[in-house]
């Protein structure tokens, strides 16, 4: 198995620290308001990441954070808590039930989300509010290791301590300092330095949320939370770390500084892997804009959740994926389609007599070369059209490829559709997508009158006999 490694830049067979087990830590969610599709996106990279590494035999851990106190809304440490701003924008009452209350709600549409995509439980899901005192633990050690300070407003992690700082990110550190310096912190002896603890202080001094610390009292800068977390699950150093592409040159440099601070061991994080963005146009996907669709929108327009996993599997995890209603529009006509092919083998089980093996192998092939998806459905439905290879052979095969495509494949069950049927079926699915209700009503109908009935599963129209 082969996956990109943004450490090195480079396509690198996978060796995972201990043999057959991967510990694997996915940055997850803010959870200030609802996850867009573009963040949806990242976790169904995420899920096919640690369905290729099951696929291959591998036993995985994988743990998932959720922000819920800490997150700025610059990453530069300034501005004001996410999670307190949602509050005034829901105008709800500044306390801290009300924090976790709202957090509480975003976490749970969030997970929920995951489920209607068919995303693989994560082993772990843990809140930040939830470990404040192993966040305090490591600052102590990053402190001890003297790669730390303290001031009236904050404690700091000193980059200039650290000579591997922005590694990741092949970051220009003379660069990035002017960057900063333009609204600079004036407590930091480098403009780069980062929040390990905010005291409640000055602006924070009625941050809702609020510990006591050695160093004062106060709330973790927002990087914290996943060294601590990571850590505390899976160990000193673990294999996977994921994330979207904007974590590289802050959260995911400033991860690893704080990481390896605190324990001396390098690499702290063998694979660093980022998917690209969904864009709009010709920018991302982001909830401060104006272009924030969530999986709910899709769903209210008549759209099948798991539409949505098939069109980002159409595109490479490391590439930009353009979102219109038209491209997406089309991969869910062409999943319902694969849905009707699969019923169509298993109403004729016979035909066909040569073996699905080179197909195996090229969706293995593909899948294992850093996650070629792309590659994979074409592999798909290359199989499933060439009329020489036994149908029998051709739904196992599907069945055991959906183990990484994650399409409920294995759920559709064996029907015999007239032509007639499948056109009045692709007629109707036409109408709810232009939410003509009334016409998939009047269709919904005729179909019945021929003796079939419509069931909208989670997973899409299927007929079956009256
Ligand atoms: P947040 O809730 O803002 O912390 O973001 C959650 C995850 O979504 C992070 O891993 C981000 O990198 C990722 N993300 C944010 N915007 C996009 C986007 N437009 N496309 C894909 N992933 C995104
Ligand atoms: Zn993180």
């Amino acid at each position: 198995m082969k996956v990109y490694n943004t450490l090195t830049r480079k396509l690198e067979t996978f060796a995972p620290i201990n043999k057959n087990s991967v510990r694997f830590y996915a940055c997850g969610p803010t959870v200030y308001n609802y996850q867009h599709i573009g963040n949806l996106r990242t976790y169904i990279f995420n899920d096919i990441l640690k369905r290729v590494l099951i696929f291959n035999g591998y036993k995985v851990k994988h743990v998932m954070n959720v922000t819920d106190v800490g997150h700025l809304t610059g990453d530069g440490d300034e501005g004001d808590d996410k999670v307190l701003l949602a509050l005034q924008r829901e105008h709800l009452p500044i306390s801290k039930e009300s924090m976790l209350k709202l957090t509480k709600k975003y976490m749970a549409h969030f997970l929920s989300d995951c489920k209607k995509l068919n995303l693989l439980p994560s082993d772990i899901v843990c809140k930040a509010t939830e470990h404040v005192p192993e966040m305090i633990e490591i600052i102590k050690k990053i402190q001890k290791n003297g790669f730390a300070y303290e001031t009236e407003p904050a404690v700091y992690f000193n980059v200039s301590q650290d000579k591997r700082y922005g590694e990741l990110g092949r970051l220009r550190l003379d660069d990035l300092e002017a960057g900063a310096r333009v609204k600079v912190d004036p407590h930091k002896k480098n403009p780069l330095d980062f929040v390990l603890w905010f005291k409640a202080v000055g602006k924070h001094a009625k941050h809702v949320m609020q510990w006591d610390a050695p160093f004062g009292r106060g709330f973790p800068g927002w990087h914290i939370e996943c060294s601590a977390m990571s850590m505390h699950y899976l160990g000193e150093q673990f294999d996977i770390h994921t994330g979207g592409i904007d974590h590289i040159p802050v959260h995911h440099t400033n991860e690893i500084a704080q990481s390896e601070a605190a324990t001396g061991k390098h690499p702290w994080v063998k694979y660093w892997m980022h998917g690209e963005f969904l864009i709009v146009g010709e920018e991302k996907m982001a909830k401060s804009r104006g272009t924030f669709v969530i999986l709910d929108d899709l769903v209210e327009k008549g759209y099948d959740p798991l539409a949505y996993r098939y069109f980002c599997l159409l595109t490479h995890y490391r590439k930009q994926l353009a979102f219109t209603f038209e491209g997406f529009g089309a991969a869910q006509n062409a999943l319902q389609k694969l849905r009707l092919k699969i019923q169509e083998l298993l109403n004729y089980p016979q035909r066909g007599e040569k073996s699905s093996e080179k197909y195996i192998e090229e969706f293995q092939h593909a899948v294992n070369d850093d996650l070629n998806m792309p590659q994979a459905v074409a592999t798909v439905w290359n199989m499933v059209k060439d009329e020489t290879v036994n149908n029998t052979q051709k739904y196992k095969a599907l069945c055991e490829f959906d183990r990484v495509l994650g399409l409920s494949l294995n759920t559709i069950k064996k029907v015999k559709v007239p032509n007639e049927i499948k056109a009045l079926l692709t007629k109707r699915e036409d109408a709810r997508l232009h939410k003509h209700w009334a016409e998939a009503d009047i269709l919904r109908e005729e179909i019945q009158k021929r003796g079939y009935i419509v069931d909208d599963m989670p997973s899409g129209p299927l007929v079956k006999k009256a």
